[in-house]
């Protein structure tokens, strides 16, 4: 792969007909040091959030050494390229099957479920083993994070108690995990699940052997600045400090949009201007899904040389498909008088960009290029730092 060290480079030298993948390795190996370094307890890195072998590679290098799978193909992918990474099956509803090639081929111990009918499955489809490790995945609240979790999983706190009695009769280690929804905007959203943890041990009466807090670590977006990662650990370590939990019990987190959204970003080019409209050659069907179906605002950068000597202005955009919710709302701020045959940069889509890409109605992937500048923000440059490295493209709001 080639090594660029600026996306204007790129974008002028190349010409790219097709939307250009900017990988930054450097960023995703910085964020994997940080939770590695400052979160006191283990990080797994949740694959769904980009499941890109090059990413798990880096992650793997840097020290992230359990992943969470849902599907048996996320469990195939990772143990193909770490073949030494504890996987734990963190999908409260699972194929039987799944469950059995995870546990007999993979050596899966780790499952999540959130029902009896899910902890029965386990048990059937691993023949009854002894050694397994089982969280119970509680349901909490949402409210403080931009996509909800809230609705699909998680046991109800009335009827945790059941279920955490009937489970650890089964397992081998206990534990209660939680998902306080992604994007959590607030570190009082770990500090209240917590609470519900606590009112779940305290009700079962049940000795607790891993308390897994989940994803939901926020990344830094417009018009979306949350609070340092430290905040949110420093909450997170304080509440688990405080449960009534086994002395030699386990804390855990599963990031995923934390430690990847930094990782890469889009070049797209306009195909056309309609007002405050622009037609871009990526879209809701391409690595842009959140900013078309749940109007997430991504940073982006005209790349241009020289200063703009227009105001900036607030655009839509429409991706190459023919179809008409192929559309970003935005606005996206970008200087007024963008136009046909411009380059654009649209950042941090290394969680929950790549991964949704499509190849419908003929538009795929283009190039895949590395590159060695910063991400157009960042949760992992301390501020000095970053005025210096991005102040040509900070995101104006
Ligand atoms: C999606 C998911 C994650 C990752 O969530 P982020 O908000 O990206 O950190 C972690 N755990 C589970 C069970 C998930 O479904």
């Amino acid at each position: 792969m080639h090594k660029h060290h600026s996306a204007l480079g790129l974008a002028s030298s190349l010409k790219p007909v097709q939307p250009v993948t900017l990988l930054r390795p450097h960023a995703a190996a910085r964020a994997a040091r940080f939770f590695v370094e400052k979160f006191q307890g283990r990080s797994m890195y949740a694959v769904k959030a980009n499941p890109s072998p090059d990413l798990i590679q880096i992650l793997w290098e840097n020290g992230i050494t359990q992943f969470d799978v849902a599907s048996i193909a996320e469990v195939r992918l990772v143990a193909g390229i770490a073949p030494d990474a504890k996987l734990c099956f963190m999908h409260p509803v699972k194929a039987e099957e799944a469950i059995a090639e995870a546990y007999f081929d993979y050596g899966v111990r780790t499952f999540s479920l959130d029902s009896l009918e899910e902890l029965d499955k386990i048990v059937r489809a691993t023949k009854g083993a002894t050694d397994l490790t089982l969280c119970v995945r509680l349901r909490v609240s949402s409210e403080m994070s931009k996509l909800s979790l809230a609705s699909k999983f998680g046991v109800e706190l009335a009827d945790a108690k059941e279920l955490l009695l009937r489970t650890r009769q089964v397992a081998d280690a206990l534990g209660i995990c939680f998902h306080v929804g992604s994007q959590a905007m607030s570190p009082s959203a770990y500090v209240q699940a917590m609470e519900k943890v606590r009112a779940a041990i305290v009700s079962a009466a049940v000795t607790v052997d891993v308390i897994d807090v989940g994803g939901g670590f926020p990344s830094v977006y417009p018009g979306m600045e949350p609070p340092a990662l430290e905040a949110y650990f420093n909450a997170i370590h304080q509440a688990f400090e405080s449960l009534p939990v086994s002395y030699s019990s386990e804390l855990w987190c599963e990031p995923g949009r934390a430690l990847c959204a930094e990782y890469a970003s889009l070049l797209v080019r306009v195909e056309r201007r309609r007002g405050d409209e622009l037609y871009i050659n990526d879209g809701a069907y391409g690595a842009l899904f959140d900013a078309a179906h749940v109007g997430w605002r991504f940073p982006v950068q005209l790349l241009r040389d020289g200063e703009p000597r227009i105001r900036d202005t607030g655009f839509s955009f429409y991706g190459p498909t023919c179809d008409d919710m192929d559309r970003m709302a935005g606005p996206f701020v970008l200087p007024g008088d963008v136009n046909v045959g411009d380059y654009i940069e649209i950042g941090m889509l290394g969680a929950y960009g790549c991964a949704m890409r499509t190849g419908f109605n003929g538009f795929t992937a283009g190039e895949r290029v590395i590159m060695t500048d910063e991400p157009m923000a960042s949760l992992y440059i301390d501020d000095d730092t970053q005025r210096e490295t991005v102040s040509h493209n900070v995101i104006t709001l």
